[in-house]
């Protein structure tokens, strides 16, 4: 049976052409002690976006592999699909992030909410966790509320689960069922009962990523209170851990952050969770492997500092139509972003700086970092121009590449010093 190792990274590269400067990283990581499987995830709305097919991905993680020589476990994680998408997905990933966002709130069948009721009486008044002093009082009312809500959405995890499982069959993928993309977050309590209606379902869900406090916006830094995260995760923790036991989930479920990448104010605090209660980690990382590209083609300067002006440019012009599909996951103050005027006088060093999120530099701008994170579209329309000029400037791009994924995230998330 396919299982995932205790510490995974979800790695996005959406032009395919970053696997190698990624996987440097992880390798990096494992000669520090830190064992990390590589999980290259790509997104049905990102194969769209750019034109690329789930095979891409594929073919690119066997081969960077194969090339470093690399032993260990790796997957490709069909990422966010659900009933419509994963079709294409299904004969070359063996991971499946199934996204039940979606079907949140719709309500299931009267006899459905009765009978997973009848099955979680016990759980009424006191809910204990045990192996840790947390504990909830629960109602009746509560209960239904929340099998009313989620009792439907996790019936539909259950078959797209089972369509993968036909095709692929059990044990020969991992899966994860993801509930980030919602307006509230999940608590504690309905964590609980989410994953007793999973084990109902008979999912050997590996991974699971609840909605947390706060906003994880993409390529950006949590926005939000540490410490009210801090606490919510260590309960969910507990949760896992006690929901193993009582439900018969895998022994090896863990929690799956999707942290939209760069969420610094929050990795130390994960990484010493985590360490305390010895337990696993997915960190799920969006594709800001591009926006990496598009600092280390500025460095480069010239031609390729012309170039990602340029996307700038269109991307001030455009930035309704590229914001509309990210709406819930980044905020952009328009009035902060740099005009095209004054960004045409810049040079490779400041436009580069604007753009790299070192929180401490004057210049870094999260507005225009969050503007380039979602104009990757306009980079595809030119993708033959893109593709030589990442080839012409590679040595500087994936020095970005890896520097961000190893220094900014994993050594921040493990306390590497
Ligand atoms: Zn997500």
């Amino acid at each position: 049976m396919k299982t995932l190792t205790k510490y995974s990274i979800g790695l996005g590269d959406r032009f395919g052409h970053q696997g190698n400067a990624q996987l440097k990283a992880i390798i990096e990581a494992s000669d520090k002690g830190i064992i990390i499987t590589p999980v290259w995830n790509k997104s049905n709305r990102e194969h769209n976006t750019i034109g690329t097919e789930p095979v891409d991905v594929r073919i690119e993680a066997d081969s960077v592999t194969k090339n470093a020589g690399f032993k260990n476990p790796y997957f490709v994680d069909a990422d966010h699909i659900n009933l419509d998408t994963v079709d294409r997905f299904i004969y070359c990933s063996d991971f499946f992030t199934i996204d039940v966002a979606s079907y949140i709130g719709k309500e299931a069948g009267e006899k459905e909410i009765t009978e997973f009721l009848s099955g979680v009486e016990k759980y009424t008044g006191d809910l204990n966790i045990r192996g840790s002093n947390l504990s909830f009082k629960t109602t009746k009312s509560q209960i239904r509320q929340i099998a009313e809500k989620y009792l439907f959405a996790t019936v539909k995890a259950g078959e797209i689960y089972r369509k993968i499982e036909k095709a692929k069959g059990r044990g020969n993928f991992i899966t994860e069922v993801s509930m980030d993309e919602t307006p509230l977050p999940q608590t504690p309590v309905e964590l609980f009962f989410i994953l007793k209606m999973l084990a109902s379902e008979n999912i050997p869900v590996q991974t699971i990523a609840p909605k947390f406090s706060g906003r994880f916006n993409k390529g950006v830094d949590y926005v939000g209170d540490p410490l009210l995260f801090v606490k919510e995760f260590e309960s969910d923790l507990m949760i896992i851990d006690f929901a193993v036991k009582e439900f018969g989930l895998p022994e090896n479920l863990k929690m799956s952050i999707h942290s939209g990448s760069d969420k610094f104010a929050i990795y130390p605090h994960i990484g010493s969770i985590i360490k305390k209660f010895d337990k696993g980690i997915h960190l799920k990382t969006a594709g800001t492997t591009w926006l990496e590209e598009v600092i280390g083609l500025a460095e480069s300067g010239g031609e390729a500092l012309d170039f990602v002006k340029e996307i700038y440019f269109e991307s001030l012009e455009k930035i309704d139509e590229l914001c509309a599909p990210y709406a819930d996951v980044i905020d952009i103050n328009v009035s902060l972003l740099p005009s095209k005027k004054a960004v045409s006088e810049w040079t490779h060093e400041k436009f580069a700086d604007t753009l790299r999120h070192i929180p401490e530099n004057p210049d870094y701008n999260p507005n225009m970092r969050q503007l380039i994170h979602v104009a990757y579209k306009l980079a595809a329309l030119k993708m033959k121009d893109y593709f030589r000029l990442l080839e012409a400037n590679e040595k500087t791009v994936s020095a970005c590449v890896y520097e961000n994924i190893y220094n900014r995230h994993i050594c921040r998330l493990f306390g590497i010093k």
